[in-house]
């Protein structure tokens, strides 16, 4: 018997990555590994219920949406996140993963489209990032900076060169909600002609930001 300790199962607008704009079922399983500055989930770093794979699998399929993010925290500290992402594509779900990208993602299945932070200078967990899962990346994965200020977006586009990024898969830069304003990030992210994708945060302007389960 398979469990896993979420935090929350809910039913919102995707508001992130390329799948911005679609229904989706979120799955969001508790405890971090990471502390980054601007965190705006730590309430998924401690507590959280324990349920069963088919408890999960469950309260899915309640929602009668074809797409499930499994997301944290950081879902990948639990052995039983695997099982849960297999499970989910063999039920026939397009399945979303959003991982911190500290830990090593080769061992998901490979119908999940990874989703994988590269954590900035300005989050202070930069020095955790493994880096080794950049050749891992296909086109059905993306990159996610989340930018606080210019120092972080100079550094960003110094990685998506280095790493040739965007020649792998989607490469987002999404600013810190209510630290960065995203017009500024539009604006550098024009002059400087780096290859990335703007994304804001729809989930925070769709509802209350302070909200959870959305
Ligand atoms: S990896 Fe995600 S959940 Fe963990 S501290 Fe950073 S932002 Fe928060």
């Amino acid at each position: 018997m398979i469990d896993l300790v979420v935090n929350e199962i809910f039913h919102s607008i995707q508001g992130e990555s390329s799948y911005a704009g679609r229904p989706c079922v979120f799955v969001r399983l508790s405890a971090c590994n990471l502390r980054c500055a601007w965190c705006d989930t730590a309430y998924a770093f401690t507590g959280g219920t324990s349920m069963s794979l088919d408890s999960i699998l469950s309260t899915i399929s309640s929602y009668a949406c074809d797409l499930v993010e499994v997301t944290g925290g950081e879902p990948l500290l639990q052995p039983g996140c695997y099982d849960l992402m297999t499970a989910l594509c063999d039920g026939g779900s397009e399945v979303l993963l959003e991982t911190g990208g500290s830990l090593a993602i080769g061992r998901v299945d490979p119908r999940v489209h990874r989703i994988v932070d590269v954590k900035c200078p300005g989050s202070g967990m930069a020095d955790r990032n493994l880096w080794t899962n950049i050749p891992l990346l296909t086109p059905r994965d993306e990159v996610k900076f989340v930018i606080a200020d210019h120092a972080d977006f100079l550094w960003a586009c110094e990685i998506e060169q280095r790493y040739g990024l965007s020649s792998r898969c989607p490469v987002h830069f999404s600013p810190v909600f209510g630290v960065l304003s995203p017009t500024d990030l539009a604006a550098w992210m024009l002059e400087t002609g780096v290859r990335g994708r703007l994304q804001i945060q729809l989930q925070k302007y769709l509802w209350d930001p302070q909200r959870r389960g959305v």
